[in-house]
This record gives C-alpha cells, structure tokens and sequence, in this order.
C-alpha cells in the first residue's frame, strides 16, 4: 500500500495542522448584522481588546505559529496588534477590507478590496502577504481568478478535500494552491450560536485529527480571537495543542509554509 504519510509531508510527520485566526474585529458582525447591533459589535470588539492577545499567549506557550488572516480595517485600526502576531513568527494574510462579502462583488471589485487590504497589511509588516481567505467562506467563481492577478500564493475557501489542491481558472496566470478548510474546523460552529462546552470541540477535533494523521492528510483550522479567545473556549484548543504536540509527528505550520512544501515537494 502507497505511503500517504511520507510522500506527504516533511520528514517525520504523519499530518499537517495549520491554525488560521480569522481577526474580522467588529467589521464581521457589521456586515452580517448592521451598524447598529451594538449587541454583536461589542461581543465582536472583544476580538483586539482581549482575544488576540490570549491567543497569542497561547501560541508562545507551545512554541508553534500559525496563520492571522486580518480585515484590512481591524489592521489599519490595530497595527500593534499586526506587528505583535509577525514578531511572534506568525503569518500575516488577508481576509477582505470591510469583510463584505466577495460572492456580491464583481471581479475588478474584488481586485481592488484584496490590493487595499494587502497594501495596508504590507505597510505594517513589511512583507506583502501571499495568501487569502474570503470572509464568511462567500466567494464567486472570479476570487482565485483575483487572486491570481495579483500573485497571491495560497487560498482557504474551497472545502473540498483534506489535501492541498491547485485551482488554476486563468491558465496564463500561476495557480492558486487551495488549503481546504471546513466548518466543523472552526470555533463558530462550536461557540458563537449553539454554544457547546470546550470537551465538545476538543474531542471533535481530537477525532479529526486522529483520522487525518492515519491517512497522512492536512487538518486546517479557523479560529477567531474574539470567540476562542473568550476564557473557556481557549482551553479547547489549549487541550488539542496539548493532545497533538503528544502525538510527536503532526506537522503544525504557517499556511504559506505549507504551501511552499507542498509546491516544491519532488514527490508531485
Ligand atoms: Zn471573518
């Protein structure tokens, strides 16, 4: 039988995790539920106040870094907390400036909110980011033709799969390497409407990764400050940190270090 696990990844490593944090500050609840829910607005102010910090207590604990994938309005709002996630060696990507939905955009609109929200994310950081993440998942079939203009490397929209794949709808363009996500995978799902305890989501994603490591695949996960960085939802993925750096061989990397391995790799 073929060995997924070495033809995979690194030496050593029988899976891949990567840990992305969506930072959509107040701009996600906006633009679902209008500038005058304060209700949701302050629920979601959380996210710069309090959340990104714990999260990122939580990271150096374990020594392992990740992926933030910020609003181009939370990073000009909060550039400290852009420039403290890139001093801890996380990666900086984009998730849309207003986090308007991409799917009610035209292409050149969505061109012109991905230069925006990388040219302020860039300014802060010093290097442009390579790689996207549409809000809310509510994209159109001209997003990774977007992308693709502008030299993105890396999207994590399309959920089809637990394997990197390319998408390459522009054939004079590079392609784009999709690193599915899923909603099961994503704090949200567990902490924002029905609200679940934190052994609920960790014995979740404790299975998830269980399956994926015994076939050698990629476990990619969404998080958001303002929910998992809340006090009891922090220790759910405390507790699966804990449980994977147990397993010794799980590959836990920066998206756009992913994506390097999985485009140089000799093996495909
Ligand atoms: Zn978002």
């Amino acid at each position: 039988m073929e060995d997924t696990h070495t033809r995979n990844w690194p030496a050593g490593h029988r899976a891949a995790l990567i840990l992305s944090f969506d930072v959509d500050g107040e701009y996600g609840v906006i633009n679902r539920y209008g500038e005058d829910d304060w209700y949701w607005r302050s629920q979601a102010q959380y996210d710069l106040e309090a959340g990104v910090w714990r999260v990122l207590d939580i990271l150096e604990d374990f020594d392992v870094q990740g992926t933030f994938c910020w609003v181009g309005r939370c990073a000009e709002d909060r550039p400290d907390a852009v420039r403290a996630a890139q001093e801890a060696g996380h990666e900086s990507a984009t998730h849309g400036w207003d986090h308007r939905y991409y799917r009610d955009m035209s292409l050149d609109q969505q061109i012109e909110d991905l230069k925006r929200t990388r040219e302020v994310i860039g300014g802060i950081t010093g290097e442009e980011p390579v790689g996207h993440k549409s809000p809310s998942w509510r994209f159109n079939e001209d997003t990774v033709k977007a992308l693709q203009q502008l030299g993105f490397q890396w999207n994590m929209d399309y959920a089809a799969g637990d394997l990197p794949f390319t998408q390459q709808p522009e054939s004079s363009a590079d392609p784009i390497l999709q690193l599915p996500p899923s909603r099961l995978w994503d704090d949200y799902s567990y902490f924002v409407d029905p609200i679940a305890s934190p052994d609920n989501a960790y014995n979740m994603w404790r299975d998830d990764i269980d399956v994926l490591r015994a076939e050698g695949k990629l476990m990619c996960m969404t998080f958001h400050p303002w929910v998992i960085g809340r006090p009891a939802p922090s220790r759910a993925l405390v507790h699966f940190l804990d449980y994977v750096a147990g397993l010794g061989d799980v590959w836990i990397a920066r998206a756009d270090h992913v994506a390097k391995w999985w485009r140089e790799s000799a093996n495909r």
